[in-house]
């Protein structure tokens, strides 16, 4: 299960402070010295884990907290909020612009699970009564077309493709397409690569100018830990995403990515994928995700 280790190293330090009954500063510090080593082994971003266990313990070495019958547990209730916080506070929102389509544009490396979560967010979408439409840019693979169009009709969504079109035109192909089948959520499938390179960022930062997508949402694979971090920093460096997308967190992802992808780019993750079926994904509620690492 995913923050396994994470959830067990948290629970086994608070149990420690659980046993001393009154708190002073020493026991808070060396709880969150235990705190920062879990996060650390979690492949938390080292900075993140420091500055939560500096801001956790700035916050609890208050006479309010040490001074109240269950210091213990006050301290736990604030690392369950600044967990929270740090993973973005409230569920993150799609963009609803005024006049439909609104325009989706998944990105992300090779592997990623891209395609996959284009079909599942296509299924969620389709449930909550839109007319999602899919759209096929990964004109390098030959396979990657085919497998939108499979993911497609598991999904009952339809696929705009134009083979080995120029992605930018397809987009926007894709979008007089939408308008005049009354599609009102358009999902563009974007070619990955096995790592970030000049040409396809630019091909993105192409296909973003020219038709000012409402959502750049990247995928990233939770398994990779810090990478998926560093990942997720470059795009939003080149490319300013609105959202990332964390994959394969059924797994036993130790956590670090759902962890530190907010606090290194600033920007929230706003869905979860758990399992490879079309119906695996979910809205990311940081409070629930920090109630299940707190266990
Ligand atoms: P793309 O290259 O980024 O388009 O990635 P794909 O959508 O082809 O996914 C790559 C692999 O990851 C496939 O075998 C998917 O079934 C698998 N996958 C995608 N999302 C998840 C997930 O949330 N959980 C698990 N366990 N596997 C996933």
């Amino acid at each position: 299960m995913a923050f396994e280790g994470l959830a067990e190293k948290l629970s086994a330090a608070f149990k420690r402070l659980k046993s001393k009954g009154k708190l002073n500063e020493a026991d808070v510090k060396e709880a969150m010295r235990e705190v920062r080593l879990a996060l650390l082994e979690a492949d938390v971003n080292y900075k993140v884990a420091k500055d939560f266990t500096n801001r956790v313990s700035e916050r609890a070495v208050g006479a309010e907290v040490m001074e109240s019958l269950t210091p213990a547990q006050m301290v736990i209730k604030i690392v369950n909020e600044e967990l929270t916080a740090l993973m973005g506070g409230s569920d993150a929102k799609i963009a609803s612009p005024s006049s439909p389509p609104t325009i989706l544009m998944l990105c992300g490396l090779q592997g990623s699970g891209k395609t996959t979560h284009a079909g599942k967010l296509a299924v969620m979408l389709k449930k909550k009564g839109h007319r999602p439409l899919l759209v096929a840019c990964d004109i390098y693979r030959p396979a990657a077309i085919k497998q939108l169009q499979v993911v497609g009709e598991k999904a009952g969504v339809p696929v705009f493709e134009m083979g080995t079109e120029k992605p930018v035109e397809i987009c926007k192909a894709a979008i007089r397409h939408a308008k005049d089948y009354g599609n009102d959520m358009v999902l563009i499938d974007t070619a990955g690569r096995l790592q970030i390179d000049e040409v396809l960022m630019n091909e993105l930062k192409d296909i973003k100018s020219t038709i000012s997508p409402h959502e750049i949402l990247l995928v990233v694979d939770s398994m990779t830990g810090q990478e998926a971090v560093n990942v997720a920093k470059t795009f939003d460096d080149m490319l300013d995403i609105t959202g990332v997308i964390l994959t394969k967190l059924d797994g036993d992802t130790r956590g670090g990515a759902a962890l530190s992808v907010r606090a290194v780019t600033g920007k929230p993750i706003k869905f979860i994928g758990t399992g490879e079926k079309l119906q695996d994904l979910e809205v990311f509620h940081p409070d629930r995700m920090a109630s299940r690492i707190l266990g």
